[in-house]
């Protein structure tokens, strides 16, 4: 029986996995290893061991493959011969599919780590086909490895020297993935973005208050849709360029929060929808011709920040401030009108 050889599906081209008939198409600098992994050919066997789920039916050989992998006590000479020889080889094959994993996946391993796992690779990868080979023939001869074939020197010495290479493939592995540890930086946590665009706001504060008079001349609700600006997070809303900036900055900290981006349901507010407003709600809304929404400077927020005590409201009072951002003292809980959903914006700084 001559054991069907079969390559290592997966290869990275770049940063996605590429099909395997597109293996050798191309070559970044980080598929070396992929290079000798595709080279190198397992037997069934070894394959079926290393990935119980890829059993090739053709070979027959499944049932003893398991007993290898996980060998049971045996009277069978032979069944500990092919564990011994086995076990070597899974080591080695492990340790390669590793290699393939750390270089592909280790943005950050410099080049010198990089070539040396490669070596390492590619000479684990030599010594495993030197042995598949030597395993296929016997197989043809339908001769199973003799227990005076496992204890000879060469069995052993070749055994070994399989293991060793496969320990220091290893060993530069756990460097390569414990120094990417210390070089990538883990991500910044919610406290840090909010600080982060909170300094970004006060830096900006001096530059865009230019925009705080920029609509000087407009009366309430009448401005020019050209004079606002969109918000990137909220399709269709729009207010006066300072407000909209730091209402930006102040967005991105509440996303890194909560994970979604502030939910707008209302902010520049023309007369007229002003006045259809007030019709509608009464006391509730403001006077038309002196709301903040006709200024630009106001926003209505939903999603959790319209009610009092919620992690939202009470995260954005504690935040919004620092971008020019408040609920302000009338719309509070114990204010005149309260509206937890109303945010007004002044020029901080
Ligand atoms: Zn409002």
């Amino acid at each position: 029986m001559i054991a069907p050889r079969l390559t290592l599906p997966w290869r990275r081209t770049g940063s996605r996995v590429a099909p395997r008939h597109r293996i050798g198409a191309t070559r970044s600098p980080r598929t070396a290893v992929g290079g000798a992994m595709a080279g190198l050919a397992l037997t069934a066997a070894v394959a079926t061991a290393v990935t119980p789920g890829i059993a090739d039916a053709e070979t027959g050989t499944l049932a003893e493959t398991r007993g290898a992998a996980s060998p049971a006590p045996s009277d069978d000479p032979t069944a500990s011969v092919v564990t011994s020889d086995d076990s070597a080889t899974l080591t080695a094959t492990a340790a390669l599919h590793r290699a393939e994993t750390v270089v592909q996946q280790t943005e950050s391993l410099p080049r010198k780590q990089e070539r040396r796992i490669e070596r390492r690779a590619e000479k684990l990868s030599a010594m495993l086909e030197t042995r598949s080979e030597a395993g296929a023939s016997r197989a043809a001869e339908r001769a199973p490895l003799s227990a005076a074939d496992q204890g000879s020197a060469t069995t052993k010495a070749t055994e070994k020297s399989l293991t060793t290479t496969a320990q220091e493939l290893t060993k530069l592995l756990d460097r390569a993935q414990t120094s990417a540890v210390d070089v990538e930086a883990a991500p910044p946590t919610p406290r840090e973005v909010a600080k982060e665009q909170a300094t970004k706001a006060e830096k900006a504060a001096k530059k865009i208050s230019r925009h705080a008079d920029s609509l000087d001349g407009f009366a309430n609700g009448k401005i020019p849709g050209g004079k606002l600006k969109n918000l990137s997070f909220a399709k269709g809303e729009t207010l006066r360029a300072d407000a909209a900036a730091q209402l930006e900055r102040l967005n991105v900290a509440y996303r890194a929060k909560f994970g979604r981006s502030l939910s707008v349901n209302d902010s520049y507010r023309s007369y007229s929808s002003q006045v259809a407003t007030r019709a509608s709600k009464g006391y509730m809304a403001a006077v038309p011709g002196y709301s903040n929404h006709g200024w630009g400077v106001a926003v209505d927020l939903g999603d959790g920040v319209e009610s009092f005590g919620t992690a939202e409201y009470t995260w954005m009072r504690k935040h919004a401030p620092e971008f020019g951002w408040d609920n302000p003292a009338w719309a509070r809980a114990d204010g005149r009108k309260p509206e937890a959903w109303h945010w007004e914006y002044k020029p901080i700084g």
